[in-house]
C-alpha cells in the first residue's frame, strides 16, 4: 500500500521461493462478527488466529496481499526480547517491571516456534541462535553489562559474551566480540506468514485480501468500511504496522516509518565458510546490518536506510555497499534479488500496544517484529477476553507522539527519518 508498492516485494527471494496460497476474495457487502482485524501480517495473523481459537468469529481486512507488509518480506531473524536492552530498560523501569516485561518478550520465541510445529509450517526454521556483533572496541563494555544483567537480573540463560575471536568462529568478519542468544534464530518469514494465514483460515477466520479498510466508526458498534462493504463489529484491532496511515490517528502519531533494504546473492559456494553454524547475525552499528544463510546457501543481507521517500534506484547497488563492507572477500557476487520494506520505529524504541475503548492495536516493534509481533496479536486477545495483565505490561509502555505528529508521516517524511536518525547518533 502506498509507498511499500515501490519496495519491490515481488522481485524478493521470499516471493520467488514462496508456499503456496490461495488468494481471498475481496470483501463485498455487509457482515457481522465478535471481531474485525485490520491488516494481514503476523500481528493481525496472530491475534485473528488466537480470537478465532477462542470462539469468536473473525474477519481479517487485508488492503493488499497477506503477508507482503513487514512480515512476508523482513530479514527473518529471529531476535529474542525488545529493541531497548535490559540493563537500559532496568535503569527505567526499575528491576521488577523490566523483569516481568522481557519475561513476556521472550515468551515469543516458543509461541513462534510453537505455532510452526502445531501447525506443520515449512518455513525453513533453525532455532542456531543470534549473534550480535561488536562494531566497535567501545561495544564491548555495554555489552558485557547487558549479558550480565540478562543472566543475573532478568535470570535469562541463553547468553554469552564472546571475545572477538569467538566471534570469529561464528562469523567471517571481524568483530569486536559480541553477544551470542542461543534462543535466537532465523526463518523464511513470508512462509511462516503465510503458514500462520493458513492456520487462522482453517480456526474460522474469514480473510478478505485486496479489501483496504477505509473508514473506522464507532458507536454502540465498531463499523470499518471497504471500497465495496462494511464489517460490524464489537471490537477492532488495527494492526497495519507503518502501512496503516489515517485510520485512528491517535495511533500513527506514535510510530515513523523508515525504509529498510535487503539483497539476496546467488547461492554461496561455501556458504558454512561464511557463517559456520548458521546463526543469524546483527551489528551495533546506528544503521544496523543484519543477515543470515537462506535454507538454498544465499546470503540474505540487510543494510542502509535511507532518508528520502523514494527508494534507491538501483536497491542491489544500495545494499551491495553495505555488503562489501562486512564481507570483502565475496566482492561482485552476483546478487539475485533486492527489495526494501517500511519499520516502524516509535521514540522510545519500544512497541506501541494500546487500547481505546473498542479499538486495540499493537505496532511500532522498531525493528524487531519478526517474533514479538506474533505475541502482541495473542495479547491483544487477552485483553479483549478479559484478562489484562500481560497486555497491560505493554499497554503501560505508550511511546510519545513524534514531533510533528502525522504531518512527518506525509509530505515531511524526509525530514521526519532525518530527525530519527540523528537522534539516534545522539
Ligand atoms: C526490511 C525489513 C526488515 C526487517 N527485519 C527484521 C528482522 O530481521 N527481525 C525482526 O525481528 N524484525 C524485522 N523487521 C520488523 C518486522 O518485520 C515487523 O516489526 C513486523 O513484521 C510487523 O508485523 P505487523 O503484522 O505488525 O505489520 P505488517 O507485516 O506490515 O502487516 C501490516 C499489514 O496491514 C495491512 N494494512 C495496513 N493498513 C491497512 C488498512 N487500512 N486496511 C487493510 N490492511 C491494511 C498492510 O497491507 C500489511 O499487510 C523488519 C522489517 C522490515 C520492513
Amino acid at each position: 500500500m502506498g509507498f511499500n508498492d515501490s519496495l519491490a516485494m515481488a522481485s524478493s527471494y521470499y516471493a520467488a521461493t514462496a508456499n503456496p496460497w490461495t488468494e481471498s476474495p475481496p470483501l463485498v457487502g455487509d457482515v457481522d462478527a465478535d471481531l474485525v482485524v485490520v491488516g494481514g501480517g503476523c500481528t493481525g495473523l496472530s491475534a485473528a488466529l488466537h480470537a478465532a481459537e477462542a470462539g469468536l468469529s473473525v474477519i481479517l481486512l487485508e488492503g493488499g496481499r497477506v503477508g507482503w507488509g513487514a512480515s512476508g518480506r523482513n530479514g527473518g531473524q529471529m531476535i529474542p526480547g525488545l529493541r531497548k536492552g535490559a540493563a537500559e530498560l532496568v535503569a527505567k523501569l526499575g528491576a521488577e517491571r523490566a523483569l516481568a516485561l522481557l519475561h513476556l518478550a521472550f515468551e515469543a520465541r516458543d509461541l513462534v516456534t510453537g505455532l510452526i510445529g502445531r501447525h506443520d509450517i515449512a518455513c525453513d526454521l533453525k532455532t542456531t541462535g543470534h549473534l550480535q556483533g561488536a562494531a566497535k572496541s567501545r561495544d564491548m563494555g555495554w555489552m558485557a553489562a547487558e549479558v550480565e544483567c540478562l543472566s543475573t537480573t532478568i535470570g535469562y540463560p541463553h547468553v554469552t559474551l564472546l571475545s572477538a575471536a569467538e566471534a570469529r568462529d561464528q562469523v567471517a568478519t571481524p568483530y569486536h566480540g559480541g553477544i551470542l542468544d542461543r534462543a535466537g534464530g532465523h526463518m523464511h518469514p513470508l512462509n511462516y506468514t503465510l503458514g500462520l494465514a493458513a492456520a487462522a483460515r482453517a480456526a474460522g477466520v474469514r480473510i478478505h485480501e485486496v479489501s483496504p479498510a477505509l473508514a473506522l466508526t464507532r458507536g454502540h458498534h465498531v463499523q470499518v468500511a471497504t471500497a465495496r462493504g462494511r464489517v460490524r463489529a464489537r471490537h477492532v484491532i488495527l494492526a497495519g504496522d507503518a502501512l496503516l496511515e489515517g485510520l485512528f490517528g491517535r495511533v500513527n502519531r506514535r510510530i515513523m516509518p523508515v525504509a529498510n533494504y535487503l539483497a539476496a546473492t546467488a547461492p554461496l559456494t561455501d556458504p558454512s565458510a561464511m557463517i559456520p553454524h548458521d546463526v543469524a547475525v546483527s551489528d551495533s552499528r546506528f544503521v544496523v546490518n543484519y543477515y543470515r544463510l537462506s535454507a538454498d546457501g544465499r546470503l540474505i543481507f540487510g543494510g542502509g536506510e535511507r532518508y528520502t521517500p523514494d527508494p534507491p534506484r538501483d536497491m542491489a547497488a544500495f545494499v551491495r555497499g553495505h555488503m562489501e563492507a562486512v564481507f570483502p572477500q565475496i566482492r561482485g557476487i552476483a546478487i539475485d534479488h533486492a527489495w526494501g520494506g517500511l519499520v516502524s520505529v516509535t521514540r522510545t524504541r519500544l512497541p506501541h500496544v494500546g487500547r481505546q475503548g473498542e479499538v486495540l492495536w499493537a505496532h511500532g516493534y522498531s525493528g524487531l517484529g519478526v517474533i514479538l509481533s506474533t505475541l502482541a496479536g495473542k495479547l491483544l486477545v487477552e485483553e479483549i477476553l478479559g484478562s489484562s495483565e500481560r497486555f497491560e505490561r505493554f499497554a503501560g509502555l505508550e511511546p510519545p507522539p513524534f514531533p510533528g505528529g502525522v504531518a512527518l508521516r506525509g509530505p515531511l517524511h524526509v525530514l521526519g527519518m532525518l530527525w530519527f536518525a540523528l537522534r539516534d547518533r545522539l
